[in-house]
């Protein structure tokens, strides 16, 4: 697979060989279009099904081919090795032709291509970026998701840039620790910070600058921008000396100033150019000599007019007579009715008015002749200089991107260095062990919304050896699923290379975190939503890794009690078992699970702290080891109004649950009683007991002794028993 942004020209390719990872791969990429060969109906339909807002443009097979492949290397875009990449560098080659074919303006602008492994990175799947919120809170907006908190980026390249950072979280410790030592830097240096970010305020998108100049439809507009922003870089080169963490450097090395194209920019162009090129009066006055004396042509027009009004007035004695123009007639003579009769026989008559006469003479013309011919020229000079001006800057496109690239991370250096001084985020130790060991960590965006005093902070510790699946229970609304999301966000946070909300935290690398939370909303492809949670919660066991992180919420919930129970119980059974060890945190509202402590010796109970206060609950929002008591869910109900006489009824059958009361589909086997009913009216045997009722039936009871009924029940228990066993 291979993509291209043609607004910033990324450019870039990576290999994948199966159909799920080949998805998840274009959900991150997240593109408009979609290029592939045609001819594959099955692939086609595949894709329609999962990307509906995608555009799918295919192509012949030939975009594919070698020929398309040697075209990038005419291009200088990519001279790298081939080999086990040849897919890859095809797909690359078919953007290309692509682009040829349809737009060609574009393709100056697309930089060199790079090469990306998936497996560099954190693989967060669509429905765990989904489920926490990472791009888009689930109402759609950005304000309540991760990004929506972290971006306190000034320049849209910063912000751009963060969004990468948040979808590509990076597995290496050595990267991640040099990031780190630039927030921390930056942390502890609040006023640079602050200049810093004050000066970043003053540049402008400079990659997509570059990319409208290389591809020539900059306007001057844009070079002054580019101008502008490239001023800025001195200041911000001369504080980034100071500093002594290595990214520092790095990024000071990628930013160059360019005095040459901001010293031409000045001298060619205005300060403020009109925002579009058809009237001219973009370049600067003094640029160009020629220009100068075209333009001092147009500007002596004015009194050379004031002239010959003035001689014709006196000529003809007509004080009223004016010189006037309009687009029809161009330059003419004016003349009120009353004043007719004196005006000369060289006058021609073009247009008369209601009240007077326009004439032309013979001088006027000429002279409008060339007035209007040098207006036209200077335009057509201003144009030519002007793209001479943005060529000589477009030669300079490699080290404006490079630039701007550099200036995006040091936003985003700034946005996180911001973030973690203004919400008390540290830095947390990130190694490769299998730990992850929080102290009081904190959610961000709940916390972000409740203030901070408001939000209970809670641990957590998570291991390959003793705690290798929490199973959290505790009623709806406890904080579970908060709990777990944000055991999830402090991961991607550390991998990041960010600091995170919390006293203290080791995180061991993650390479794949999964997440089945929630109903996710695919009733709109024709699925059921438990259909849906099994699907995930099957890839998942399928794709876990040694690495991996998985939060599995109310697994088994989409169907019937003892289904549930037995799948949910299943699913942490075979995670415990495999021999990957997988970290996971396990929400669940069935209580019987809690059982799974005591048979599997890597599981470990945590819930979450309740109090019962006059018939009332309080969530506590703490976490504490062992399971919770009992289930506080009608308690949740009554507190969410629901009507006394089912939160009534809905005691009673808990009750009757509670006593083992099931029948075989789950169901309370009274649920059909009310209290309208003797309770005592219990049907005492129910369909399933069919031969019990049979054999009963056949006895006489009015001949039987007191002894042989005694014996006679004492075989029916026995029997009972032996059935049951
Ligand atoms: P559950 O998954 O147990 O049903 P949630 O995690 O959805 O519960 O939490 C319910 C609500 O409780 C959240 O919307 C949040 O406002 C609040 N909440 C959760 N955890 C905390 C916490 N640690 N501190 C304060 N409020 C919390």
């Amino acid at each position: 697979m291979a993509l291209t942004d043609v607004t910033t020209g990324e450019f870039r390719f990576t290999h994948i060989t199966d159909y799920p990872p080949l998805v998840e791969e274009i959900w991150r990429a997240n593109p408009r279009e979609l290029i592939f060969p045609e001819g594959n109906a099955a692939f086609l339909e595949r894709l329609s099904k999962d990307f509906g807002g995608i555009h799918f443009s295919p192509v012949e097979e030939s975009y594919f081919s070698k020929q398309a492949k040697e075209r990038l290397r005419s291009l200088k875009l990519w001279s790298g090795p081939e080999g086990e990449w040849d897919q890859g560098i095809r797909a690359a080659g078919a953007i290309i032709s692509f682009l040829e074919r349809n737009s060609p303006e574009v393709l100056k602008a697309i930089g060199c291509l790079q090469h990306y492994r998936a497996s560099q990175y954190l693989m967060i799947d669509e429905t765990t970026r989904h489920n926490l919120e990472l791009l888009r809170d689930f109402q759609g907006e950005r304000k309540g998701s991760l990004l929506g908190i972290l971006d306190k980026t000034m320049t849209p390249m910063g912000a751009r840039q963060l969004r990468q950072w948040i979808l590509y979280p990076l597995l290496d410790e050595r990267d991640i620790r040099q990031r780190q030592g630039g927030i921390e830097e930056l942390v502890g240096d609040y006023e640079g910070r602050q200049d810093l970010r004050c000066t970043l305020k003053g540049v402008q998108d400079l990659e997509r600058l570059a990319s409208r100049i290389v591809a020539g439809n900059a306007t001057a507009r844009d070079l002054v921008a580019v101008k502008e922003s490239l001023r800025a870089l001195v200041p911000i080169r001369k504080r980034l000396q100071k500093y002594q963490a290595e990214i520092f450097a790095l990024i000071e090395r990628e930013l160059s100033d360019l005095p040459e194209v901001v010293e031409l920019v000045e001298q060619a162009i205005v300060d403020s150019p009109p925002p579009v090129m058809k009237g001219g009066g973009v370049i600067r006055p003094g640029f160009h000599a020629e220009l100068e004396e075209l333009r001092s042509v147009r500007s002596n027009a004015k009194g050379w007019i004031a002239q010959l009004e003035s001689r014709e007035r006196k000529k003809t004695g007509i004080h009223s007579l004016k010189v006037g123009y309009n687009r029809v007639f161009g330059y003419y003579i004016e003349v009120t009715k009353a004043n007719i009769k004196l005006v000369p026989s060289d006058y021609v008559r073009k247009q008369t008015l209601a009240n007077g006469e326009r004439y032309i003479i013979a001088e006027l013309k000429e002279y409008e002749a060339r007035v209007l011919g040098s207006e036209e020229e200077i335009l057509k000079l201003e144009l030519s200089l002007f793209a001479e001006v943005r060529e000589k800057v477009a030669s300079f496109y490699g080290k404006l991107k490079q630039t701007a690239l550099g200036l995006a991370t040091l936003d985003v250096f700034l946005s996180l260095a911001e973030v973690a001084q203004s919400r008390h985020f540290i830095r947390p130790r990130v190694d490769s062990g299998l730990t992850i060991a929080i102290r009081e960590g904190r959610h961000l965006v709940v916390e972000a919304v409740l203030g901070r005093g408001a939000f209970v902070p809670n641990d957590c510790h998570l291991d390959s050896e003793s705690h290798q699946i929490l199973i959290l229970t505790g009623p709806n609304m406890a904080g579970k699923s908060t709990y777990m999301r944000q055991v999830a966000l402090i991961v991607i946070l550390a991998q990041m290379g960010s600091f995170v909300p919390a006293a203290k935290a080791h995180i061991g690398l993650v390479d794949r975190l999964f997440t089945r939370i929630g109903a996710a909303d695919s009733l709109a492809r024709g699925e059921s939503t438990f259909m849906v949670e099994m699907k995930e919660t099957s890839r998942i066991l399928r794709d876990v890794s040694p690495r991996s992180l998985i939060l599995l919420d109310e697994v088994g919930r989409g169907t019937s009690t003892f289904d549930g129970i037995s799948i949910a119980w299943s699913v942490a059974e075979y995670i415990h078992d495999a021999f990957c060890r997988p970290r996971t945190l396990f929400a669940t509202h069935y209580h019987e699970l809690t059982d799974l402590a005591l048979t599997k010796e890597r599981v470990k109970n945590f819930s979450f702290a309740v109090k019962e206060w006059k018939g009332q609950v309080i969530f506590l929002r703490n976490l504490v080891e062992g399971a919770s008591s009992r289930s506080y869910g009608i308690h949740v109900a009554h507190l969410a109004g629901l009507p006394p006489s089912v939160i009534h009824r809905a005691k009673e059958i808990l009750k009757n649950l509670e006593g083992g009361e099931l029948d075989e589909r789950g169901r309370p086997r009274l649920a059909g009683v009310s209290e309208a009913h003797d309770p005592a009216q219990i049907m005492l045997f129910t369909s399933s007991d069919y031969k019990l009722r049979e054999e009963l039936k056949r006895v006489d009871v009015s001949v039987l002794t007191p002894i042989e009924a005694l014996n006679y029940l004492h075989r029916l228990v026995k029997e009972a028993n032996r059935e049951g066993q």
